[in-house]
This record gives structure tokens, sequence and C-alpha cells, in this order.
């Protein structure tokens, strides 16, 4: 299992910005304590998401095969 809290650091100030990651999965947003930026991986993770798909699909077209 994943750390539910975990910390990142900050794209702008290098900071720590500290997460949860259930809430970032679904949709949360974060904010850098020292810079007030606000953080959020919705994007990537659709991309993540997508690409784990596709994998996955992969996987079961090859055992389809044999
Ligand atoms: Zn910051």
């Amino acid at each position: 299992m994943i750390a539910v809290n975990q910390t990142v650091p900050c794209p702008r100030c290098m900071g720590t910005i500290e997460i949860n990651v259930h809430e970032l999965i679904n949709g949360g947003k974060f904010t850098c304590q020292t810079c007030s930026s606000v953080i959020a991986i919705a994007t990537e993770r659709k991309e993540i998401v997508g690409e784990s798909m596709a994998k996955f699909q992969e996987l079961k077209d090859l055992k389809n095969k044999k």
C-alpha cells in the first residue's frame, strides 16, 4: 500500500507540499504553504489511467491469442 499522506516538491518555490493521495486521485487540489501555489494532478492522472488501460488491454489481447 502507498502511504496516504505524502509530500511533493512545490514546482514554483521548491518548498514541500503535503498531499493526500486519495484526495489527489479524486481530483483534489493542494496549496503550497510557502508560496500559495495550487497544485492538482488531474490532467496527468487521466493520461496515466489511459496508459495503464491500454497496457491492460494489450495483456488481455496477448492472453486471448494463446
Ligand atoms: Zn511553493
